[in-house]
């Protein structure tokens, strides 16, 4: 079936020509009421984005994802691999967080937030206006033969594009290996970490590649949370929309003329001027519907409303707005979904809660030695062997450590010293010998409790097996 005319848009990708090849997108310098907010929220974003693997708490970074040691702090608390449970619950929720915004509020993420935009919109466009103009002279520029202006207009550009990827990767860096880390090996030289001086090149070429040239083709193509938009938005989802009822009415979209009565021709609020179009990064046509390429940034939204105020026509023709609220005037409701999204949520967001808090700074693992019975010494005690692992989860020294029997009256002998220190962020592992007089057990197999000292301070207690004679049951 051939697809109508006015749906032909859905068979091609505005950023691909009839050849296949790459058009290239020039859009013309938003300016308006949201652009200006949403470089207020990219300056904070920013700002964080940069500052966050610097800043630390209780001397732990902010944010660090140190994937090859399996390191992560989140919001300065650390998390270890024995933490992943807590590290699985809060991807859940981000995962849930953000399709509970998306049914409700589309890609709002996307234009406001995500760092892709943030940075191609706010840091890498702007720098493009800034040396080659807006739209018309960047167009004209890109047509010009390699001529002097050309040359050093390119030249100034890549290479300032060039030093903030640099720029972007050490931080990315920072996020990866840790900011002290990186802050010695600038002070060490580049080349006396070569490996790493070669990974921080590599992703600037990348960082490069993205913002120099791939550009709006990572929403389009690349981005797994673009795809997921046609299952998560449905007609109560609130998106950058155009009103087609307003602006085409019953005889469509038309020039505007000057002193015409536009009511009384029936013709629709769009005068088709086509400043929507040309202000998309992604290079849609947003009154062709809602689509997969729109990144929800509003520059429409603020080029639509400045042409409206021209012609003297109410603001809102594009809008964040429903297909609901555009078809039936219907207002923003709280559907059945977003409730239940929103419910589960707050359990997600109550249990991680919970978890971080009686989350311990030590964590203890004391496991009997396998293949190992138990010893039966004089005096009628019965000794086992272990092996133990603790594990110091904050930035300082846990001095003093020693363990001590909680549930049973007992001894717990260490094998190498009697105290000894766990380093910060860091394990000790030893041996350590349990005795319990056998009067003292209730069966072959006694769960004993004991207690991790820092000195006085109970650290941590922790359970283990203790193996008896099958007589003292
Ligand atoms: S900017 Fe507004 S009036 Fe102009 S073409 Fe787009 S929707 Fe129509
Ligand atoms: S259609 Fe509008 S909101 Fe969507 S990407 Fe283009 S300019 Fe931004």
């Amino acid at each position: 079936m051939e697809t109508p005319k006015n749906e032909k848009f859905r068979d091609s990708i505005g950023t691909v020509t009839k050849e296949g090849k790459r058009a290239w997108v020039f859009p013309k310098k938003p300016s308006g009421r949201l652009y200006e907010y949403r470089k207020y929220v990219s300056y904070v974003l920013l700002i964080f984005l940069f500052a966050a693997p610097f800043v630390k708490i209780n001397g732990n970074q902010f944010l660090m994802f140190n994937v090859l040691e399996r390191r992560f702090n989140i919001f300065g608390f650390p998390f270890w691999p024995q933490d992943f449970h807590l590290f699985v619950i809060m991807m859940i929720i981000g995962v849930v967080f953000v399709i509970f915004f998306t049914v409700a509020f589309g890609r709002i993420f996307c234009g406001w937030i995500c760092p892709q935009t943030i940075f191609m919109e706010m840091v890498f466009r702007r720098i493009e206006y800034w040396i080659d103009g807006d739209r018309g002279k960047q167009i004209r520029l890109n047509k010009m033969p390699w001529n002097a202006e050309k040359i050093r207009k390119r030249v100034l550009k890549w290479t300032i594009f060039f030093i903030i990827s640099f720029l972007i990767a050490n931080v990315f860096l920072a996020y990866l290996i840790g900011s002290d880390r990186l802050i010695q090996y600038i002070l060490d030289g580049p080349f006396s970490h070569l490996s790493t001086l070669i990974s921080l090149l590599i992703f600037t070429g990348v960082f490069y590649f993205i913002f120099a040239w791939f550009r709006e083709q990572v929403c389009i193509i690349a981005c797994p949370y673009g795809r997921l938009q046609g299952v998560l938005l449905d007609n109560k989802s609130i998106v950058v929309a155009y009103d087609h009822k307003r602006g085409e009415k019953e005889v469509g979209r038309a020039k505007f003329k000057k002193n015409e009565d536009r009511e009384a021709s029936g013709k629709g609020d769009c005068i088709d001027c086509f400043q929507c179009v040309h202000v998309c990064p992604t290079g849609i046509d947003i009154r062709n519907g809602t689509q997969l390429e729109c990144v929800n940034c509003t520059a429409c939204i603020d080029a639509c409303d400045s042409i409206m105020e021209a012609v003297n026509l109410p603001k809102g023709l594009i809008r964040y707005a429903s297909e609901d609220n555009i078809e039936k005037k219907a207002k923003f409701k709280f559907t059945p979904r977003l409730k239940g999204y929103t419910a589960v949520l707050f359990i997600l967001v109550a249990v991680l809660t919970g978890m971080l808090f009686l989350r311990n700074d030590v964590e203890a693992r004391i496991l009997r030695l396998p293949g190992q019975l138990y010893e039966h010494k004089d005096n009628n005690m019965i000794s086992n062997v272990y092996t133990f692992k603790l594990v110091n989860k904050t930035s300082a020294a846990i001095e003093g450590v020693r363990f001590e029997l909680l549930s049973h009256k007992g001894e717990v002998k260490l094998v190498a010293h009697d105290e000894f220190v766990v380093p910060p962020q860091g394990l000790s592992e030893g041996t350590l010998f349990i005795e319990i007089n056998a009067s003292a057990l209730t069966g072959d197999k006694d769960r004993v409790e004991i207690g991790v000292y820092s000195g006085d301070r109970l650290v941590e207690t922790t359970t283990a097996a203790f193996l008896g004679p099958r007589s003292y049951k």
